[in-house]
């Protein structure tokens, strides 16, 4: 990076990966050739959280990570979809192919990567105003303190009460109360 020039976004989740991707090479003993692995970042990717392309020719694998999933999930989980595209480059790099077979799942269990990509469009939850001419609608992906707590906030745009709907199962809440209701009559399909 040149001096003036602005660090984004992709800066912060290229250095993240790479420096999680060492951690876990060194740790794990895996094989794979990190000076033989590039990263890119997708702006445009709203289903895959992330990709493995092999260059053959090159003998170069390219794990690309979608921004949004960067900003929707939680370190952990976005850690696990890295994870998840260095077992794919590892496989790449020592077997010319990779897939989620039996060897990829071996891989990723040893790793704790999950061993399917995630897609990360669907919200988990939709906060919707409950003002009958008001269209007011928020996505949120993790139940954020105005997804348990509905009463203690307003519609961003008219200053109403709102409703959330857990996407999933259809239920809605609009109070604290409701929230924890929810949450127990859904148990483990929360
Ligand atoms: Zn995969
Ligand atoms: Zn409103």
């Amino acid at each position: 990076m040149t001096d003036g020039e602005e660090y984004t976004l992709e800066d912060e989740i290229v250095a993240r990966a790479r420096i999680h991707a060492r951690d876990v090479v060194d740790e794990n003993g895996l094989a794979v050739d990190l000076t033989a692995l590039e990263w890119d970042v997708s702006a445009r990717a709203r289903r895959r959280a992330g990709a493995c392309r092999w260059h053959a020719d090159r003998g170069v694998a390219t794990i690309v990570l979608a921004r949004r999933a960067y900003e929707r999930y939680e370190w952990p989980a976005f850690a696990g979809i890295v994870r998840h595209e260095l077992v794919h480059a590892w496989e790449f790099q020592q077997f010319g192919e990779s897939g989620h077979g039996d060897r990829f799942r071996e891989q990723a269990a040893a790793l704790e990567a999950p061993r399917y990509c995630e897609a990360f469009t669907e919200p988990r939850y939709v906060l919707r105003c409950l003002t009958a001419d008001c269209d007011w609608r928020a996505k949120r992906h993790r139940a954020s303190k105005p997804v348990a707590s509905p009463d203690q906030y307003r519609c961003g745009d008219c200053g109403g009460s709102y409703e959330v709907e857990h996407v999933e199962s259809g239920r809605t809440w609009a109070t604290a109360g409701g929230y924890g209701g929810a949450k127990a009559a859904l148990g483990e399909d929360w």
